[in-house]
């Protein structure tokens, strides 16, 4: 049995990843400030006693005896990473040192969730991991994009000068069950709109593209990486290749729930990147053939499901 810790624990994701260590017999604390997460994502785990449950905010130090570190702390949806953007810088640099200060100290193996992000609006395309990115340094995304890529060297360096135990993966856009109604990133918008009938609201023409990635085929993808020996540190893509345009998006999932809401154009705001598809062959090489199993149709289906018993 490891002891794991999850920051960002009561997240979206950080849920998922909880329930499925737990499930394989793990002891797990997820550590969480709840800013964007919250306690009804994991409220089904807290009867394991394997499971604990920390609020806390990694901006400040934490400090607790575990094997392995997953650190997932921050704001994913660019409405709430805007929101209070020196906070996001701080909580990706900072909460990084803090939580590579303790990786260190206790010699654990940490995890890095940076993001597709770190290519900006990518002019290679699809993204492999040797691409550096075109992201501007001084927009409204900087503090999630600059921030996850300093983390990104905090890691490097950290493995460099200490000998840290890293990984670092660097997730496309992922949607799934127990995403807010109000997370304000696409497929959650726009089920939402379709099952309230409400107009749907497409941001520029929707010749915008994205490759959506499954929450089950991340958290796989994930736990491989944690599992790599210690002379893999990514960073490696994990994202589901088939892309598709916002505005497919928005018919297909009009389509589904057989919805009678209407499509509206909304402006396209600030460095919204044009397209997004990763590349994944190294991601296939280095954690055992991994690829995605889960189309967008059948994601969609379950998510839509989960919407609909929510709202
Ligand atoms: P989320 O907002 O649901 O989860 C983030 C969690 O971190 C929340 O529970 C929030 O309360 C917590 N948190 C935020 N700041 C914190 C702080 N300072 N201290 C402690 N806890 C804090 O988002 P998510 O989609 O689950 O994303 C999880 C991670 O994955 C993030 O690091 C995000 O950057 C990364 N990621 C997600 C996606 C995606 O498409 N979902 C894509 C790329 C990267
Ligand atoms: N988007 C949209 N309508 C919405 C929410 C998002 O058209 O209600 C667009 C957004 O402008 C972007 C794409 O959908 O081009 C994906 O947005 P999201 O916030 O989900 O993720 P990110 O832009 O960070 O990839």
């Amino acid at each position: 049995m490891k002891r794991i810790l999850v920051t960002g624990g009561a997240g979206f994701i950080g849920s998922h990843l909880c329930e499925r260590l737990l499930n394989e017999g793990n002891e797990v604390i997820s550590l969480d400030n709840y800013f964007t997460g919250s306690k009804k994502n994991i409220i089904h785990l807290l009867d394991n006693p394997y499971f604990e449950i920390v609020r806390h905010d990694i901006t400040e130090p934490y400090f607790a005896e575990v094997d392995e570190v997953y650190n997932l702390a921050c704001p994913a949806s660019p409405i709430h990473y805007q929101h209070d953007p020196i906070k996001t810088i701080k909580t990706s640099v900072v909460g990084a040192t803090n939580m590579l200060g303790l990786a260190k100290r206790i010699d654990a193996k940490i995890l890095q969730a940076s993001t597709s992000e770190v290519y900006g609006d990518p002019k290679i395309h699809p993204q492999p991991e040797s691409y550096w990115g075109n992201v501007n340094p001084i927009g409204l995304r900087s503090c999630y994009d600059e921030g996850k890529r300093c983390a990104e060297s905090l890691f490097i360096n950290y493995h460099k000068q200490n000998d840290v135990r890293i990984k670092i993966i660097r997730i496309f856009n992922t949607y799934g069950t127990r995403m807010n109604t109000n997370d304000g990133r696409v497929i959650s918008n726009f089920i939402v709109q379709a099952l309230k009938g409400e107009n749907i609201t497409i941001y520029g023409k929707g010749n915008q593209t994205r490759s959506f990635q499954y929450v089950d085929d991340l958290i796989e993808g994930m736990i491989r990486m944690m599992n790599t020996d210690d002379t893999i540190t990514g960073p490696i893509n994990i994202g589901n290749p088939a892309e598709f345009s916002i505005l497919n998006l928005a018919e297909k999932i009009i389509e589904i729930t057989n919805s009678s809401s209407k499509i509206i154009f909304e402006p396209l705001p600030e460095d919204d990147p044009m397209q997004r598809k990763p590349d994944i062959s190294l991601a296939k090489k280095t954690l055992n053939s991994w690829e995605p199993k889960i189309s967008l149709d059948d994601g969609l289906l379950k998510v839509i499901k989960y919407f609909e018993s929510v709202i």
